[in-house]
């Protein structure tokens, strides 16, 4: 950063140093534009890097260590109670996100883009002011917003910095592993932290406000990972409010109402998980004339141009599904549009992943979407107890999954519950990107024995039978 010689005037403005940001500014620069980076923080990588996707699943690799060497007992290898040495587990991770915090500020340096420290505000339609920064003001021609969300509180309380009561970055501190922890929120950030904890030693207790776990999520995904948190975990409860948080010096005075009354009332610690808000509140869009929508989130169209038609906005901020690869692809779209290309996020299959133990991963079309559409899908299951790989694993309990339009057979939607579904899931979505039919993926030629065969053989259910199944009794052949 050469912040004196910085000048005032960009071409294009990036506000927020995330993957939505970077990925926007690196486009852009390579695209010959020339590029200012403002971020609020001394490192980039906003939350994804800092304190959320790396360091969680940095823990979360840990966490399968620790699990699988469990598992081994019963294939009869025995190890020892792994001793965690929470200093050097927490410096690892600190190294992990600064190394590749420092991978960023070189790119950029590469690139030519200017990276600058400040918090933005915009002061018209076309200059925003800072604050905190060497810099007073930069004019532009174009913007991409991109700052971001932060964690919601439970209503009528807030964070306090090194409190007991801790949001998902204050859990990934790890300042210590407490005897007892209370997750409330059964969405992922909170099944996989609450993995993490109960892997590293913590009695782990979750409630959830819904019926069940990952809301929106189709329930034969969740079952097995439902089975999993409640040999880990100490309780899982549903339908279950918080009703009152006290912070003391030892603990958490917690009051539950419904299922959960009977988990208790006193914990080391809670993470609260309740969903994010964005960050466009303090943004002063009003001046730039950029709308919000209901929930807070900026408007955006399918070039992820916002009501003023040289700013842009993208990722958490702009909404939609709240995730790294959805903010980094809609950078990149936001970057072409200015430089004149063709551009629009226009994905079929967006895919997401959750990294517990067992993960789940999915894209394109749920069971339920296609329902709440009206359109009539065919589902075709495989379930891992047929795979050799997966029974080589100790993985028999996770299923592949196809939704399928019935006179197309085109794939609308792929879903995995299992090992490795992070990495099976990118098969789906190629495939729902590409328009390919269940045939498409019955006729590839799978590497045997591996996971991957899976997905295959979904598509031989779909057809009429697969080969470690049987034929489906009740399909005509569709193979011709
Ligand atoms: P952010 O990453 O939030 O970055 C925005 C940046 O802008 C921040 O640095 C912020 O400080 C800065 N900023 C805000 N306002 C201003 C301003 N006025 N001026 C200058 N700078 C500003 N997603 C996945 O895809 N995979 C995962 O495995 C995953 N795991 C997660 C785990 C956890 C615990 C959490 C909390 C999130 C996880 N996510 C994951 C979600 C992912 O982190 C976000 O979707 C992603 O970071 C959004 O990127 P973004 O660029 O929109 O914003």
């Amino acid at each position: 950063m050469v912040m004196g010689e910085l000048p005032v005037e960009t071409d294009v403005l990036v506000i927020g140093g995330g993957p939505g940001g970077y990925g926007a500014a690196f486009r852009a620069a390579d695209l010959g534009l020339d590029v200012t980076l403002v971020n609020d923080e001394p490192k980039p990588g906003g939350v994804c890097l800092l304190r959320g996707c790396i360091p969680s699943k940095g823990l979360l690799y840990i966490t399968e260590l620790i699990y699988e060497a469990q598992a081994a007992a019963a294939m009869g290898v025995e190890f020892q109670r792994p001793k965690v040495k929470l200093d050097t587990l927490r410096s690892w991770k600190d190294q992990l996100v600064d190394g590749l915090a420092d991978g960023l500020v070189e790119l950029c340096q590469k690139r030519d883009v200017r990276l600058v420290q400040g918090r933005a505000r915009f002061d018209g339609s076309r200059q925003v002011r800072l604050q905190d920064s060497e810099l007073a003001a930069i004019q532009f021609k174009h913007a991409i917003i991109a700052t971001g969300s932060r964690p919601l509180p439970l209503p009528g309380t807030e964070f306090k910095p090194g409190g007991r009561v801790m949001d998902s970055a204050t859990a990934l501190a790890l300042a210590e592993i407490p005897k007892t922890l209370l997750v409330v929120g059964g969405g992922y950030v909170g099944l996989e932290l609450g993995m993490v904890y109960a892997a590293l030693g913590s009695r782990v207790t979750l409630v959830e406000m819904g019926e069940g776990l990952m809301p929106g999520v189709e329930e034969d995904l969740v079952e097995p990972l439902l089975h999993r948190i409640e040999e880990l975990f100490e309780g899982v409860y549903f339908n279950t409010k918080v009703a009152g948080l006290k912070e003391g010096q030892e603990g958490v005075e917690v009051q539950l109402e419904g299922q959960g009354q009977e988990a208790g009332t006193s914990f080391e610690r809670v993470l609260v998980a309740v969903g994010r808000r964005p960050n466009s509140d303090d943004l002063g869009l009003d001046r730039a004339g950029v709308e919000l929508d209901e929930g807070g989130f900026i408007q955006v169209d399918k070039q992820r141009r916002t009501t003023a038609e040289h700013i842009f906005a993208v990722g958490d901020a702009a909404g939609g599904m709240l995730l790294a690869h959805k903010a980094m692809y809609e950078g990149k779209v936001a970057a072409e549009v200015i430089a004149g290309q063709p551009g629009a996020f226009d994905a079929r299959a967006v895919p997401a992943v959750v990294y517990t133990d067992p993960q789940i991963a999915w894209c394109g079309l749920t069971e339920a979407e296609a329902k709440a559409e009206g359109r009539e899908v065919q589902v075709a299951r495989y379930p891992w107890r047929a795979s050799g790989r997966a029974r080589s694993m100790g993985a028999g309990d996770g299923l592949t999954k196809l939704i399928v339009e019935p006179q197309s057979q085109r794939l609308l939607g792929v879903a995995v519950v299992g090992r490795e579904a992070e990495a099976l899931i990118a098969e789906g979505v190629l495939a729902i990107e590409m328009g390919a039919v269940a045939r498409d993926l019955a006729l590839v030629i799978h590497p045997h024995p591996t996971l991957s065969e899976t997905l295959g053989e979904a598509a031989e259910t779909f057809l009429g039978g697969a080969t470690h199944l049987g034929p489906r009794r009740d399909a005509s052949q569709k193979r011709s």
